[in-house]
């Protein structure tokens, strides 16, 4: 094997051992010099990390996607300094999402999840250049049962819409959110760590 082709699978493994991302690397040569390398990051880069500015802990690291309904306040394990959670909202201050009551991206869902099923089926069986053979029927499992996965989860979804419970939660939520903001002192809070103007 050329050995270019080695140091980008090596890049694709580093990238794997460091939990980056899915296994890809490559390297860019010119005139027989490397001029460049690298590996997928997309887990990395989706990750957000949130450090005390007080004393400079490490807070939380969160993706991006994630979200909750519930109080943003928390404080600093080590120096107490408090902070805004960014994954926690309150639903009394923003609103309920009425766009989680349509089913449009349970749709989008659905189908994403069919196209990776059809990925995972399609890749069993196939030699992945680069790929040692224990991963050879393991990736496509993996991709398989993703794509299963959202499928269920955006059926589920669409139950939970139709039945009315979702929005019954998201009330619910809504509820124990106006009842915390009906302290002002946590209101002032808010303001202060500019989560309320
Ligand atoms: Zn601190």
């Amino acid at each position: 094997m050329n050995r270019f082709m080695k140091l980008a699978i090596g890049e694709a493994q580093e990238g794997i051992r460091a939990g980056h991302g899915g296994p890809f690397g490559c390297v860019i040569v010119k005139d027989g010099v490397i001029v460049g390398r690298g590996h997928n990051e997309v887990v990395k880069r989706m990750a957000y990390e949130i450090h005390c500015k007080n004393c400079g802990k490490k807070l939380l690291s969160y993706e991006k996607y994630q979200k909750k309904y519930k109080s943003p306040l928390a404080s600093c394990k080590k120096c107490g300094t408090e902070y805004i959670d960014p994954r926690c909202h309150e639903l009394a201050a923003e609103g309920i999402p009425e766009a989680e009551f349509s089913i449009k991206s349970d749709i989008v869902l659905l189908v994403i999840g069919a196209l990776i099923c059809w990925r995972g089926y399609y890749l069993f069986g196939m030699r992945m250049l680069g790929t040692p053979d224990s991963m050879q029927f393991l990736m496509p499992s993996v991709i398989l049962l993703l794509g299963i996965g959202m499928i269920i989860a955006a059926i589920v979804d669409m139950i939970r819409i139709s039945t009315g419970s979702k929005r019954r939660k998201y009330e619910r939520l809504s509820e124990e959110s106006r009842l915390r903001m009906e302290d002002e002192s946590y209101v002032q809070k808010l303001k202060e760590l500019e989560y309320l103007k």
